[in-house]
């Protein structure tokens, strides 16, 4: 059975992206060898590398004064060394905002290296929404601000940006990078690693202000210097070849077969509105997590009346083929992923599975 991707990560690929790198893993005929096997100091490896950055860049306009880099150590690492380069021996605060599992993860990383305020914190009230406005106090003398714009467990995203002009923006936009344009020029820094929305796991983005550079502390161990990163072209060590060349088959089908990040975000708002108005016409028999005007389009998350009855659902879809419906390990409940690469179709199949199964309890 060819299953539905629906799970929260590593997310659905497109079609045409697989068959590719199944050729490519078999031989990539330029070099005479499988994929699995270039080196990444090779000519072919450089121009894989070139084409994903201009790609990126040009699905986000990005100006010229940002690196990008291909890095690894997933979005984990990055919550380390975004304050080691911008936290430690600075008399400053770091802004951090809790609104999910994924954002808490970054916090206590942060605090290590300096001193961290957390501007909002949705705890208490169980993650199921994200704050106003009126409710963040930022101060124009923060190091930086840093929030998560999609959260990936609990279904919340951001559909605005955060924070003040002059206070560095840090997002990790793991679970949305590429779904929808997001105004890049805005943030210092946006980091995203591959395995929801742009490929296998691997490789993580990180798209950052050339400035953030002029004061580096010293002493940052070697590989947790962007300034190694960016001289070396992301070959500091051997880099991720497979991960990368798959980047770039999926940026090439964002450009060329979606038609860019426009495009893209409709084609996402209509499968998450199918989703949703699926859920608020079932009469409660499908409760939707997140606050409404918080609601996330990669990530649908919701609960039916009782453990049971979702116990039941998860294994009655789990058969019918979809895969990945169960809730994060720390929630419970149903999370229909729907990154970029899953289909409308594979969608309206969810939903006719949803609408059926409703009908029969
Ligand atoms: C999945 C996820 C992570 C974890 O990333 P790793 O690459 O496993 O370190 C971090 N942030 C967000 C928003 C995520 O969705």
């Amino acid at each position: 059975m060819n299953r539905l991707n629906f799970s929260g990560g590593p997310g659905a690929l497109p079609e045409s992206v697989l068959a590719e790198t199944q050729r490519a893993i078999a031989l990539v005929p330029e070099e005479g060898l499988s994929l699995l096997g270039i080196s990444h100091r090779s000519d072919w490896f450089a121009a894989v590398l070139a084409e994903a950055e201009a790609n990126i860049r040009a699905l986000l306009h990005l100006p010229e004064d940002y690196h990008v880099l291909f890095l690894q150590g997933g979005a984990t690492l990055q919550f380390s060394m975004i304050p080691m380069l911008l936290l430690r021996r600075r008399t400053q605060t770091a802004e951090y905002l809790h609104t999910g599992y994924w954002s808490g993860k970054a916090i206590p990383e942060a605090a290590r290296e300096g001193a961290v305020k957390v501007l909002w914190d949705g705890a208490d009230a169980g993650f199921r929404r994200l704050p106003r406005d009126t409710e963040l106090p930022y101060a124009a003398d923060a190091a930086y601000l840093h929030y998560v714009s999609n959260e990936t467990v609990e279904g919340l995203q951001f559909h605005r940006v955060l924070g003040r002009d002059d206070v560095p923006r840090v997002c990790d936009m793991s679970s949305d990078f590429l779904s929808a344009p997001c105004a890049a020029e805005r943030f210092a820094l946006i980091y995203a690693h591959a395995q929801k929305n742009l490929g296998p796991a691997g490789v993580t983005v990180v798209i950052m202000r050339k400035d953030l550079l002029a004061d580096v502390p010293a002493n940052l161990h070697a590989a947790l210097d962007y300034r190694n990163h960016v001289s070396a072209r992301s070959i500091f060590n051997t880099p991720p070849v497979f991960a990368i060349y798959v980047v770039l088959l999926v940026t090439r089908w964002l450009l060329r077969d979606v038609g860019g990040l426009v495009r893209m975000t409709e084609v996402n708002r209509a499968k998450a509105d199918r989703l949703y108005a699926l859920i608020d016409a079932s009469d409660g028999f499908y409760v939707g997590r997140a606050e409404r005007g918080d609601r996330s389009l990669m990530n649908v998350v919701f609960n039916l009346e009782s453990a049971e009855r979702e116990a039941e659902f998860l294994r009655l879809a789990q058969a019918a083929g979809f895969h990945g419906l169960p809730g994060h390990r720390s929630l419970g409940g149903v999370r229909a992923s729907i990154y970029n690469a899953l289909t409308l179709d594979a969608v309206d199949a969810l939903c006719e599975f949803m609408d059926d199964f409703r009908r029969r309890r």
